[in-house]
């Protein structure tokens, strides 16, 4: 075989992945050569409805022209200064982001990740530099089920053993409390607490919403033991949830903000965290940085994933067909669904623990078009794109109702 092969089956495309490249992931076996909106196609031609929207990233829907047409301009004039020089997009994109947040400062990275390293690392030297931790005494408090990324760590303090298991030693000064538990928080708080990082609502853990009044309790300790409250709004945030940011569902305002995903619609890896001056303040030149980050095609690319977020008023869609899908997800008489938790667009379907695991269902889903991926065994996760309309989620509705009432 020689290795200018061109694979166009979906056939050859999976065992070319097999064969050479590293097998960390699990994927349904549908191989995507083509998509538009709600929709992909595989090798073959045929066509599936995306519920999962790339964990959030693809809430503007799949290759959106306009954000496209951004990526493709910006590409021809310049791809990548490094933050060595200035580029002629970057301002923009600081401009545009915080005046759309309420937030004076932002700092760009690629990865989710990568931003949420950033704020780790904006917290504790907030702690040394602002509030007067002692030297490398600065805690952060962080959740069970929590998802923030790979790297080692963020790994470190996962509560999910597969994560952690023979990537250790890792980085001390995180302090794992069971999520939606305040007294457990109250219980924690010391002086070296630099800060408590959380998701508004835990996707990976299953769309876990805590209890309403949670962030705001958060908010009220963190508030008065002079630690910093921070936001992971990667998947949550940029309409996801039907507010632009999940936070918003509380009223409460964070003091840094992470948000990654949807920030590019999908088409380049772009992240940041959002602070206001006091946090910000902290990183002087040499502090931080990334080759990519901030470059002039993802400053590009994210102004535009922006203004379709607010002129599609992908928000208030989320919010309005959210609650559509859900009340009539209700309606399904299913002798395997255990419980059923939504905000906006985002909704779990929890199985019953002998209803056999959630990946036959999103294997029977995807037999009749529908692509669902499943999270923590149990649950069937639902995130299309944003700009779904509701004639494309009754068609949804009716293969859910097939499948949900299978034996
Ligand atoms: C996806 C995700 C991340 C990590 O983002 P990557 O781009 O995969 O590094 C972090 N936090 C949350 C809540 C996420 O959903």
């Amino acid at each position: 075989m020689s290795p200018t092969l061109v694979a166009n089956t979906s056939k050859d495309c999976i065992e070319l992945e097999e064969r050479y490249g590293a097998h960390n992931y699990h994927p349904l076996d549908v191989v995507v050569s083509r998509a538009e909106g709600v929709w992909v196609w595989d090798a073959e031609g045929n066509r599936y409805m995306d519920f999962l929207a790339a964990y959030s990233a693809v809430n503007q829907g799949h290759c959106h022209p306009r954000i496209l047409a951004a990526l493709v301009d910006q590409a021809k004039k310049v791809a990548l200064t490094s933050r060595a020089f200035r580029n002629d997009q970057l301002g923009r994109f600081y401009e545009q982001l915080s005046s759309l947040s309420g937030f004076d400062k932002v700092l760009p990275m690629n990865t989710g990740a990568e931003a949420v390293e950033t704020a780790i690392k904006a917290a504790r030297k907030w702690a040394y530099k602002v509030k007067g931790v002692a030297k490398d005494q600065a805690k952060i408090l962080v959740f069970t089920n929590n998802f923030h990324g790979r790297t080692t760590t963020i790994v470190g303090f996962s509560s999910e053993e597969q994560y952690r298991d023979g990537f250790g030693p890792f980085t001390p000064g995180f302090v794992l409390l069971p999520y939606d538990d305040i007294a457990a928080v109250e219980a924690a708080m010391d002086d070296n607490v630099a800060a408590i990082l959380v998701e508004p609502i835990q996707g990976e853990g299953g769309i876990l919403i805590p209890q309403h009044g949670y962030l705001k309790r958060l908010r009220e300790i963190t508030e008065q033991h002079n630690a910093l409250l921070i936001i992971d709004e990667i998947q949550s945030g940029l309409g996801r949830t039907g507010k632009l940011f999940a936070y918003q569902h509380e009223d409460v305002r964070p003091d840094i903000v992470i948000i990654g995903k949807a920030l590019s619609g999908g088409f380049y890896p772009v992240s940041a965290i959002l602070a206001d001056d006091e946090v910000m303040g902290v990183f002087h030149p040499g502090d931080h940085g990334s080759t990519y980050g901030g470059n002039p095609i993802a400053a590009a690319v994210a102004r535009a994933a922006l203004d379709v977020i607010i002129d599609e008023k992908l928000v208030e869609r989320s919010a309005e067909l959210g609650a559509y899908f859900l009340d009539e997800l209700r309606k399904i008489p299913s002798p395997h669904v255990h419980e059923l938790r939504g905000r906006g667009l985002w909704i779990g379907i929890e199985l019953k623990p002998e209803a056999g695991g959630a990946r036959r269902f999103c294997e029977a889903l995807m037999a009749k078009g529908m692509l669902c991926k499943e999270t923590h065994d149990h649950v069937i996760r639902i995130a299309p794109p944003l700009t779904i309309d509701r004639e494309q989620i009754d068609w949804a509705l009716e293969r859910l109702a097939a499948v949900l009432q299978m034996r």
